[in-house]
């Protein structure tokens, strides 16, 4: 059953037809899952922001995004989903282990984006895990063989590369930069940059920021392949 579903999902997504942003008015109308649309319906979101209606097809499709848009615009599930239907689509046993990494700049963040993935993710089979600092080290060593999906913040995630030999990214899917612009304003540039060191390249990768600054530019070009400029302007919701 869920085979087919990731089949008919796969094939779509190929072959298309692909809905233009203007005509996605609801979720239902992207090329997702039942189990995530299920999650979406139970947190209360129905329609998808512009940047998520702009920004989600070109990801599922496997696609590099630089990703801009204000505060406030909805950029967690433009991301959020393409991360959880990515491994879905891979049968997330299949993935072994670490899947997804997401790095935003605060703890704070981290915890936001940690409980709109248990939200919309509540139906499928995923365990995930947040990676910050304050958090007993040693008990996030333990756990960390067991996480499909980490969210965390750069310095911690290059302490556990460092330091952790049970952090193995070898089979990584997706990596995810959220809020980038902060994460560089507060200094992260060259934790970022040994993180990416650290990281393979058979990768797909979302950067999503606010403000499209030249140090935004520098990481999008380490960190992004052949990327799809997604940009939602000032005026628009
Ligand atoms: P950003 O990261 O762009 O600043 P967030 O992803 O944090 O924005 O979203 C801002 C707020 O909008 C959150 O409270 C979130 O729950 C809400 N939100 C996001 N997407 C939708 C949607 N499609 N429908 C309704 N509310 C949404
Ligand atoms: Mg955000």
């Amino acid at each position: 059953d869920e085979k087919k579903e990731i089949k008919k999902l796969n094939e779509l997504l190929e072959k298309g037809p692909h809905a233009e942003p203007d005509q996605i008015k609801t979720f239902k109308d992207l090329p997702i899952s039942k189990k995530t649309l299920l999650g979406l319906r139970d947190s209360e979101f129905m329609n998808p922001t512009e940047i998520q209606r702009e920004s989600i097809t070109l990801a599922l499709r496997g696609m590099d995004i630089l990703g801009a848009a204000k505060t406030g615009s909805g950029k967690t599930l433009a991301f959020l989903i393409p991360v959880i239907e990515r491994l879905y689509r891979n049968l997330w046993s299949k993935v072994d282990g670490l899947g997804a990494v997401i790095i935003t700049p605060t703890r704070e963040l981290a915890y936001q984006i940690f409980e709109a993935l248990r939200k919309i993710g509540r139906y499928h089979d995923f365990s995930a895990g947040l990676i910050i600092g304050g958090k007993d080290l040693k008990f996030e060593r333990k756990r960390m063989d067991l996480l499909n999906i980490v969210i965390c913040t750069p310095g911690r995630l290059l302490q556990h590369m460092d330091e952790n030999s049970s952090f193995i990214t070898t089979n990584l899917q997706i990596l995810v930069l959220d809020e980038a612009d902060r994460c560089l304003d507060m200094g992260f540039q060259k934790d970022m940059n040994a993180i990416l060191d650290h990281l393979p390249n058979e990768r797909q990768t979302l950067l999503f920021s606010a403000t499209q600054t030249k140090s935004v530019k520098d990481l999008a070009r380490l960190s992004l392949k052949s990327p799809v400029y997604v940009s939602v302007h000032e005026n628009s919701q």
